[in-house]
C-alpha cells in the first residue's frame, strides 16, 4: 500500500487532467515576455485578486523576497511575525539578500500581531533607526485564518503610519474557502500579495506575486537577478490556471478531512489536538511519549513531521478513506 503522506500539501502530483492542460499549453519564452500561458495566468490572477499586475514566480520564497525588496530599500525595515514564514523559514533572505532589517513581533496564538505591538515597533524618523516601511502578514498562518476585521484594522494602521502592507498568502485560497469570503475580500486590504499554486492547489511548482504595475515592474527586475527568469514556464502556468479553475472549491474537502483527523485523535491520553480551521492539524504530545513516533508512523505507512508537536496536512492526494486508515495507525501508535 502507498504511504499516506501528511507531511505537507506540497507533496501532491499533477492529476491526469492537470497533465493534459500542461501538455496542451501554448508556450513561448517568458524572459522575452512572450509565453502566452504565463501572460494569461498573470492577467487572470491579478484580475481575480484585484491588482493591476502579477508576476509568475518559481517559488513562494522568491515571490516574498522580491516583494520585500520591491517595497524596501537597503536600510529599511519590515514588521513581521516572529513565527512568520518570511522571517523564520526563508533563510533570512530579506536581510541577507535585500539588506532589509526585519522587525519581528510576537505572533498571538491566533496568528495575529497585536496592533499595539505593531504600533510600538514603528520607528520615528531619526538617524538612529532603520526606516520602517512595511507590514507583512501571513494568511493562513499555521492553518489559522486571520479574521477579516483584524486584517482591516492592521492594514489600516499600517496605512495611517505610512507603511505598505504585504500578504504572504501561500495558502490564501485555504483562508478564503475556510472563511467563506472571496479571496479578493482578503487581498483588497494589501498593496501586494504572494500566493502559492504548489500547496493546496496542487501544481508541481509556482507562485504569483500581485501588486501595482509599477511595483511588479520592480519585482520583475529582482526576479531576474534572483535567477527566477524562466523560459517555457507556461508549462507550469498552465497547471496553475487549471488549479484556479478546478482545485479551489475542493479545498473544503481537505478542511473536512483535517477536521475528521483532529476529531478522531481526540481523547487519547497525552495527546492534545485543536480543531483545525483549514488543512493543518497540530498534535501536541506529552513529554513521556516516545521520541521516535515519526519513524514509527513512517514504518506503518503514515508520513508526518514534528517531534512533540506533530503536523498533519491534508491535500488533494489524500481522500476520506486514507484519513480513516491514517487515523487507525495514528491511534494505535500514539496510545
Ligand atoms: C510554503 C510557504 C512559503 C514558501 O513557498 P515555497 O514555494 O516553498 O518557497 C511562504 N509562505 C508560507 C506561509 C508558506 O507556507
Amino acid at each position: 500500500m502507498n504511504p499516506i503522506d501528511l507531511r505537507s500539501d506540497t507533496v501532491t502530483r499533477p492529476t491526469p487532467a492537470m497533465w493534459d492542460a500542461m501538455r496542451a499549453a501554448p508556450l513561448g519564452d517568458d524572459v522575452f515576455g512572450d509565453d502566452p500561458t504565463v501572460n494569461a495566468l498573470q492577467a487572470r490572477i491579478a484580475a481575480d485578486l484585484g491588482f493591476e499586475a502579477a508576476l509568475f514566480m518559481p517559488t513562494g520564497t522568491q515571490s516574498n523576497l522580491c516583494a520585500l525588496m520591491s517595497h524596501c530599500q537597503r536600510g529599511d525595515e519590515y514588521i513581521v511575525g516572529q513565527m512568520a514564514h518570511t522571517y523564520r523559514w526563508e533563510g533570512g533572505g530579506a536581510a541577507v539578500l535585500g539588506s532589509i532589517q526585519p522587525q519581528p513581533v510576537a505572533n498571538q496564538s491566533d496568528g495575529t500581531l497585536a496592533l499595539a505591538d505593531i504600533e510600538a515597533a514603528i520607528k520615528p524618523d531619526d538617524a538612529h533607526f532603520a526606516r520602517t516601511r512595511l507590514l507583512a502578514l501571513e494568511n493562513t498562518w499555521g492553518g489559522q485564518v486571520l479574521p477579516l476585521p483584524y486584517i482591516e484594522a492592521a492594514t489600516g494602521l499600517a496605512r495611517r503610519r505610512g507603511l505598505a502592507a504585504h500578504l504572504d498568502g501561500a495558502r490564501l485560497y485555504n483562508a478564503a474557502v475556510a472563511s467563506g469570503a472571496p479571496a479578493r475580500e482578503i487581498t483588497r486590504h494589501f498593496d501586494s500579495v504572494s500566493v502559492c499554486f504548489s500547496k493546496g492547489l496542487g501544481t508541481p511548482a509556482g507562485s504569483a506575486l500581485c501588486g501595482s504595475r509599477e511595483f511588479i515592474a520592480r519585482a520583475h527586475r529582482w526576479r531576474k537577478m534572483a535567477g527566477g527568469g524562466m523560459r517555457q514556464s507556461g508549462v507550469l502556468a498552465a497547471a496553475a490556471l487549471y488549479a484556479l479553475d478546478h482545485h479551489v472549491e475542493r479545498l473544503a474537502m481537505d478542511h473536512a478531512n483535517a477536521g475528521r483527523l483532529a476529531e478522531g485523535l481526540q481523547g487519547l491520553a497525552g495527546v492534545t489536538v485543536a480543531i483545525p480551521q483549514s488543512n493543518i492539524v497540530f498534535v501536541d504530545l506529552a513529554p513521556d511519549k516516545p521520541r521516535d513516533l515519526v519513524e514509527r508512523l513512517r514504518s506503518r505507512g503514515v508520513l508526518v513531521t514534528g517531534l512533540y508537536r506533530l503536523r498533519l496536512v491534508t491535500h488533494l492526494d489524500v481522500g476520506a478513506d486514507d484519513i480513516e486508515r491514517a487515523l487507525a495507525v495514528l491511534r494505535a501508535t500514539l496510545s
